[in-house]
């Protein structure tokens, strides 16, 4: 097989992060010579505003299993990651976060439990730390939710940290949707997957950059890709809604023609004015947001450009 020697490429998409670069470089490369495998480390600088790019680029002057790539602006976290693996040419990928939240020790035992012949096998969090109690609370209801309205058995308490196979790299690579959504993408490939536990710590240095509102969009990235349920919710809310029109409809005519008890309404019409027209903007808001991600594959863009890198730019092959 053709891997350049490379046993593991580990992909680190950072946003931010000029406080823990060095630091994880260190923890993670003294981790990498424990385990006594040819390595490469992928930076991918999504749109920094801080000094993340110099740190990075003096990382790859120092050590050449330091590779870059300098993304043309901010794409999000699953596009830098996306990019990572466009790029990564190891036998095994793993995909971490920057800030530490992540322990780059924890490779030791993926790896290990990897080389038992998982294609894929994930961090399970024990415990998080250092996350509000906001955070922790809207992510475990998120997956709950997730689990139960799609039909991809998705891991509980599982972020984007693991390690998978090469051939899972390629089946990714190659998936069309530009709303991406990777852990849902590789619960629904299937092979050999496994995990093992850790617990979560906090983040080291620097801010998070999921804010809410990332936060929100990313939900709806994972519900929409992979369910029809609150589609077929709007249908169903549709016919109940019509069921119970159809029933006013007829009690108005009776009152007008056959009881003629009837008085200008005033109350009952705005309710039922505000009701339906509430319903209706909420569904049409659904129909629009899987209706938005369609266009989005169908605009064919690149899914991240890049500025500068010391790989070979692939990113008009994805
Ligand atoms: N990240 C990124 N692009 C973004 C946001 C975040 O590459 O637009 C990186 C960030 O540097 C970190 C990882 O993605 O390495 C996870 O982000 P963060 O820690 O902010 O998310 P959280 O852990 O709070 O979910
Ligand atoms: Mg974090």
């Amino acid at each position: 097989m053709i891997n350049n020697g490379i046993d593991i490429s580990i992909i680190v998409p950072m946003h931010n992060e000029e406080g823990n670069v060095n630091l994880f470089y260190q923890r993670t490369s003294n981790t990498l010579k424990q385990l006594k495998i040819s390595y490469e480390i992928i930076f991918i600088n999504d749109g920094s505003k801080d000094n993340t790019q110099a740190l990075i680029y003096q990382l790859s002057k120092q050590d050449e299993a330091v590779k870059y790539i300098d993304l043309s602006k901010n794409f999000g976290h699953q596009i830098a990651v996306s990019a990572g693996l466009a790029h990564a040419s190891g036998n095994a990928v793993v995909i971490i976060d920057a800030d530490l939240q992540d322990p780059p020790e924890l490779i030791n035992s993926l790896y290990h439990k990897f080389s038992e012949g998982y294609d894929v096998v994930y961090a399970k969090r024990k415990k998080r730390q250092g996350e509000s109690a906001m955070k922790l609370w809207t992510a475990s209801l998120f997956y709950r939710l997730l689990k139960k309205i799609t039909n991809v058995d998705m891991p509980l308490d599982t972020g984007d940290f693991r390690i998978i196979s090469k051939r899972i790299v390629k089946i990714l690579n190659n998936m069309p949707e530009r709303n991406k959504f990777l852990r849902g993408q590789i619960s629904w490939v299937g092979y050999n997957q496994s995990y093992v536990e850790y617990d979560r710590e906090a983040r080291q240095n620097g801010d998070t950059s999921y804010t809410y509102s990332k936060m929100i969009r990313f939900a709806l990235d994972g519900i929409t890709s992979f369910s029809d349920i609150p589609l077929r919710l709007v249908t169903y809310l549709g016919l109940f809604i019509s069921v119970v029109t159809g029933l006013l409809t007829l009690y108005a005519l009776y009152s007008r023609f056959i009881s003629k008890i009837y008085t200008a309404g005033w109350t009952s019409l705005m309710i039922v004015i505000l009701f339906f027209g509430g319903v209706q903007m909420i569904a049409i808001g659904i129909i629009g947001e899987y209706l938005s991600r369609m266009n989005d594959d169908i605009r064919q863009r690149p899914l991240f450009l890049i500025k500068k890198t010391n790989l070979e730019d692939k990113s008009t092959d994805v």
